[in-house]
């Protein structure tokens, strides 16, 4: 991976190669800590954190619900994040990781006595499905993993603890030569990717499933606004596989994704198989706003 120079540790700019943890640290073992992906975008008027404020705010809201007890408060956290991007002479596009993580200290399930760590790194990063994906779409496998179910755990928090679920998913469609996974719910329809939203168009009507078993996603948001903007008819209902099969176009959100087109699910072509036209033009309007090129979404950007 790219390093860069320091990474931000409870109030301290600490070299990149210093930043470590204890062996015994508390969510290593047990799974609890809370995080964030965030990215900052090369503007015109130079780095810019899309939606900082929106980002912390899920942080802080993970935290509540999978009790962890922050150390800092929202503004103090946006703060380290400028700070950090401000320390480092980044050249290009920039991923941000906060995590609040419970240290070393005690051991045991009960974690509530913990020391409560915070952390944030940033390194340069490229497009996650590759700058080929975003052009031409990539190919994704349904999973034999179902979505963590919210009987048992909490899919409004961006947990360390419900990527292990998103892991072997995103492992098996790999395994299997695909290039991301779809998961679907406990009652079948469709959740989300491993680490990204889902849409799918058809005559027209851009369809996203409602949030019952997914992250509440930032990109997907600013996705729907701006369909919404364009004069698109947006639905959040549920989706089923064979819809799916059928479907004009489809796609994945995410802060790290960004809008990627997917051209084949499970040996289906989608559409014509390739980048479709409403696809295009979100993903080109989604690039004009993170990259400051749309002044009416400038209120999401953070210049540094
Ligand atoms: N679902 C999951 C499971 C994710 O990890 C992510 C990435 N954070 C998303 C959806 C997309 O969320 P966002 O657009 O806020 O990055």
């Amino acid at each position: 991976m790219n390093k860069a120079d320091t990474i931000w540790m409870n109030g301290e700019l600490v070299p990149w190669d210093e930043a470590k943890v204890h062996i015994l640290t508390h969510t290593l073992h047990y799974g609890n800590g809370v995080f964030e992906g965030t990215r900052a975008y090369k503007t015109e008027k130079g780095l810019a954190i899309f939606r900082l404020h929106d980002h912390t705010k899920r942080l802080l809201n993970s935290a509540k619900i999978t009790m962890i007890k922050p150390t800092y408060s929202l503004e103090e956290l946006e703060a380290a994040q400028i700070e950090l991007l401000r320390a480092n002479d980044f050249k290009g596009n920039v991923y941000i990781r906060p995590i609040i993580y419970l240290g070393y200290g005690v051991m045991g399930v009960y974690h509530v006595k913990a020391p409560v760590e915070t952390a944030i790194a940033a390194w340069e990063w490229g497009s996650y499905l590759g700058d080929e994906g975003l052009e031409k779409g990539i190919r994704v496998k349904i999973s034999s993993f179902t979505r963590n179910s919210i009987k048992s755990t909490m899919g409004k928090a961006k947990a360390v603890a419900n990527y292990l679920n998103s892991q072997m998913a995103k492992f098996e469609a790999i395994e299997a030569g695909y290039e991301e996974a779809l998961l679907l719910d406990e009652e079948g329809f469709v959740a989300e990717g491993s680490g990204e939203c889902f849409f799918i168009v058809r005559d027209g009507v851009i369809i996203t499933p409602p949030h019952d078993n997914s992250l509440e996603s930032i990109t997907q948001a600013t996705v729907i606004e701006l369909a919404e903007k364009l004069g698109y008819t947006v639905e959040f209902r549920r989706i089923t596989r064979d819809e799916v099969y059928i479907c004009d176009e489809a796609f994945f959100t995410g802060t790290a994704a960004e809008v990627t087109p997917v051209r084949e699910v499970d040996a289906r072509t989608i559409g014509e198989g390739k980048r479709g036209p409403v696809t295009e033009q979100l993903q080109r309007e989604y690039f004009d706003v993170v990259y400051g090129r749309n002044r009416d979404f400038e209120h999401y950007l953070t210049y540094i």
